[in-house]
């Protein structure tokens, strides 16, 4: 089987360097047309450059076909100019990668409240942002391959990211919500958590991970979960060549009979309670629900 984008348009956010630029070159290489946006700040978020113009002079040296976008993914209103010049010029938005990201590390107790406003601002609203500018057209071709950014900080937690880890696992959240939504108009959305050697983690990799954990060994992962055939809802980790699935899961868990429905009982109850035997990944908010009722019958 071989992946590819003709005819295809994909627009990378924050695709001026790092693992963004790395997805562009190949879904360019691949056949796609690429919008490459990136405002080009330092990693803090401040400033602003023309990164996003070298890459599209790289992918155009290479034959492929691409147009550069400095706007903010935080400013919708760019975002609507920006997907409608791809559509005006070729004719639709068929594949979003949101991956335009800052980081404000500190302690949640030396964190400015300013800090967690606008990791969260473009990271999780700005993907929303560039998002929802797509998202009419998608439906409207029956097509849309949407994958979010996520994090293993946002999964998992990470000391010194409270701002970048809510906003990280906000976007696995909306990406949940958009696959159900999307479904019907052949739009799916998935979410990775990647691992690369880029500017983000130059002071935090030894040099030797650095180099094994170059961007072109998350591209796979990437290129997959917007092609074609993609999966959907699919959460999706990788780094330096290795790949794996992440998933959020609901335990049986217990139904407590009235006298026993008090903090006591809970604690009572605690080990039944997490105990991961017969564990299910819920498909949406509805299963848990069902989960729910599944347990109070349980009880009789
Ligand atoms: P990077 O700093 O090289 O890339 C981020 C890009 O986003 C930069 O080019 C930056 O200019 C751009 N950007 C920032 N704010 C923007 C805005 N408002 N509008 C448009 N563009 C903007 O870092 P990277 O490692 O390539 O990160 C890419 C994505 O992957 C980020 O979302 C990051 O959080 C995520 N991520 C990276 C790692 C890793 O190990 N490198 C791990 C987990 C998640």
């Amino acid at each position: 089987m071989t992946i590819k984008f003709d005819g295809r348009v994909a627009i990378v956010t924050g695709a001026g360097g790092g693992l963004g630029r790395a997805y562009a070159l190949e879904l360019a290489r691949r056949g796609a047309k690429v919008v490459v946006n990136d405002l080009g700040g330092a990693r803090d978020g401040t400033g602003h450059s023309d990164a996003a113009l070298a890459v599209v002079e790289e992918i155009r040296a290479a034959g492929g076909t691409a147009m550069s976008n400095g706007g903010s993914v935080t400013e919708y209103e760019q975002m609507v100019e920006m997907v409608a010049r791809a559509k005006e010029e070729w004719g639709g938005v068929h594949v979003l990668i949101n991956n335009a990201g800052i980081l404000r590390d500190k302690s949640f107790a030396k964190m400015e409240p300013a800090d967690f406003d606008l990791v969260v601002k473009v990271h999780l609203l700005g993907s929303a942002n560039v998002t929802k500018a797509a998202w009419d057209i998608m439906r409207e071709q029956a097509y849309g391959r949407i994958l979010m950014t996520a994090s293993s900080t946002g999964l998992y937690g990470n000391f010194g990211q409270a701002n970048y880890g809510a906003a990280k696992l906000g976007l696995a959240g909306l990406t949940k919500t958009l696959h159900l939504e999307g479904a019907k108009y052949n739009i799916r959305c998935n979410t990775i958590a990647p691992v690369a050697g880029t500017r983000m983690t130059e002071d935090i990799f030894p040099p030797e991970l650095f180099e094994k954990f170059t961007p072109e060994n998350v591209v796979p992962a990437a290129l997959y979960l917007v092609s074609e055939d993609a999966p959907t809802n699919m959460m999706v980790g990788a780094g330096a060549g290795a790949f794996h699935a992440a998933y959020v899961t609901m335990t049986p868990g217990v139904a407590l009979p009235e006298g026993e429905r008090t903090p006591e009982g809970v604690a009572a109850a605690w080990e039944k309670i997490i105990d991961r035997n017969g564990e299910i990944v819920p498909q949406s908010g509805a299963e848990q629900s069902m989960g729910v009722m599944r347990a109070l019958q349980a009880l009789g």
